[in-house]
């Protein structure tokens, strides 16, 4: 059993209070049985894609408002909770720059989020442990951090309803502030809260995941899953978004067709990045591409690979990065500097985003810096490949691999949009490029 010292990012103001007191009404207006009755939040229920997508065709009304209702509903009652000062610090006085160089890496200087430490044993080594209602998780924190129910609609419309009561029969899932943000409008999307779901990736909390970022109809908001192993920091299902008005260093790096599903789903791995990962996107409904990512999913947390997500470009592109950074750690095998940093490869890290603690390594960020931290994390040529394989069988799809014919497409996304595909590896053909296999950004 592999076990690092973990200092864990708090990310609600009721998770320093261990010791809490579950007596009727515990006063800290949580979201347990002491407190849930009576309660009242927002409850969004977003439109169903496939019935929307029809009713596109029969109707040429503008139903949509012109801003995105998500967008404002999340920014608008964030920016409420900001007022209330309930963050751990300021993210908007935070230094962000661009690190120079060709892959638009983004480095952010963030010397409050790991203030307070409480050093606590974290295992490392498992992908799956059962959830553990002794330790914080969302059901403690306080229904101020709450923001809205979230659920994916049966209707071709968006609906919303100001003031729903929290119903403990019905698994609400929440949209809740992270209060150690990283970004401007960064939540916490917990699917069926009160189910106390590990975390662990399946097929209809993904797909949940997916439909907001569809909803939410606007490149620049992702949502990022980190697994046990791979920086997750609390065993309860969660997914974090938020805006980032530039595109990830990972959503700009070429990609090499591998394979396509029966259902249409493309799956392709990144070239020149410094985390080998996979990119799936296409497929005929956004449920297939869902699927496919959790059937993928799945088959790295039963094989106990830790592994990172980025839903990107409105939920049409997935990205799937299995890492190795917590054991090479444990195992003494991270190189001094790269640790001495003490930033921690989970999701946002590893698109290219790098939150950084230490003063001098915000001023000193260089492109080889980044890079030789993320190269940390990712899998060898060769331990890829065995993942790949795996997770190809898992999908059934492992005799289709067509790397002879790989076809390299390259994505340039800022300003021009240029979306220039070339086919370098063994002259194949040029695919014929559909709207879900580029990037456009606004
Ligand atoms: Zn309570």
């Amino acid at each position: 059993m592999l076990k690092i010292k973990r200092v864990p990012t708090v990310v609600s103001n009721y998770q320093k209070d261990e010791a809490a007191d579950e007596s009727v009404g515990c006063g800290r207006n949580c979201l347990g049985a002491c407190c849930i009755n009576g309660a009242r939040l927002p409850l969004y229920a977003c439109k169903n894609l496939e019935k929307s997508r029809e009713k596109i065709v029969v109707s040429h009304e503008a139903e949509e408002p012109p801003v995105a209702f998500l967008e404002s509903l999340v920014l608008g009652e964030w920016e409420d909770r900001f007022q209330r000062g309930l963050f751990r610090y300021d993210v908007t006085a935070c230094e962000t720059k661009v690190i120079p160089g060709k892959y638009g890496f983004v480095a952010q200087l963030n010397e409050g989020r790991h203030l307070k430490k409480r050093p606590t044993e974290f295992r490392v080594d498992k992908v799956l442990q059962s959830f553990d209602g002794s330790k914080f998780n969302f059901t403690k924190v306080g229904q101020e951090e709450l923001l809205f129910q979230f659920e994916a609609g049966e209707d071709g419309q968006v609906q919303f309803f100001p003031c729903m009561p929290l119903d403990p029969e019905n698994s609400f899932s929440v949209v809740a502030i992270n209060v150690s943000p990283i970004e401007y409008g960064h939540v916490l999307l917990i699917p069926r809260v009160l189910d106390c779901l590990p975390q662990r990736i399946d097929h209809k909390s993904l797909l949940l995941a997916v439909h907001m970022a569809a909803e939410a109809a606007n490149p620049y908001f992702r949502l990022g899953y980190n697994s046990l192993g791979a920086f997750a920091t609390i065993n309860h299902l969660h997914f974090q978004a938020y805006y980032l008005a530039m595109p990830f260093p990972l959503e700009r790096a070429p990609t090499k067709k591998m394979i396509t599903t029966v259902s249409g789903v493309k799956i392709s791995e990144l070239l020149n990045y410094p985390v080998r990962s996979l990119l799936f996107e296409g497929g005929s409904s956004m449920q297939d591409l869902s699927d496919t990512v959790s059937d993928a999913c799945v088959c790295l947390q039963n094989n106990n690979i830790p592994f990172n997500i980025l839903i990107a470009d409105c939920g049409r592109q997935i990205f799937v990065m299995p890492q190795c950074y917590a054991e090479k750690q444990a195992l003494g095998e991270v190189s001094p500097e790269v640790l001495e940093t003490q930033v921690n490869p989970a999701v946002w890290e590893i698109s290219g985003h790098m939150v950084l603690k230490r003063k001098e390594d915000y001023e000193g960020a260089s492109e080889e810096n980044a890079w030789r931290l993320l190269a940390e994390a990712s899998l060898s040529e060769e331990r890829f490949k065995e993942v790949n394989t795996l997770i190809f069988e898992a999908i059934g799809c492992s005799d289709q691999e067509e790397d002879l014919e790989g076809t390299i497409v390259h994505q340039q996304i800022p300003n021009g949009g240029v979306n220039q595909k070339s086919n370098r590896i063994h002259g194949g053909p040029i695919t014929n490029g559909t709207a879900s296999e580029c990037i456009v950004l606004q």
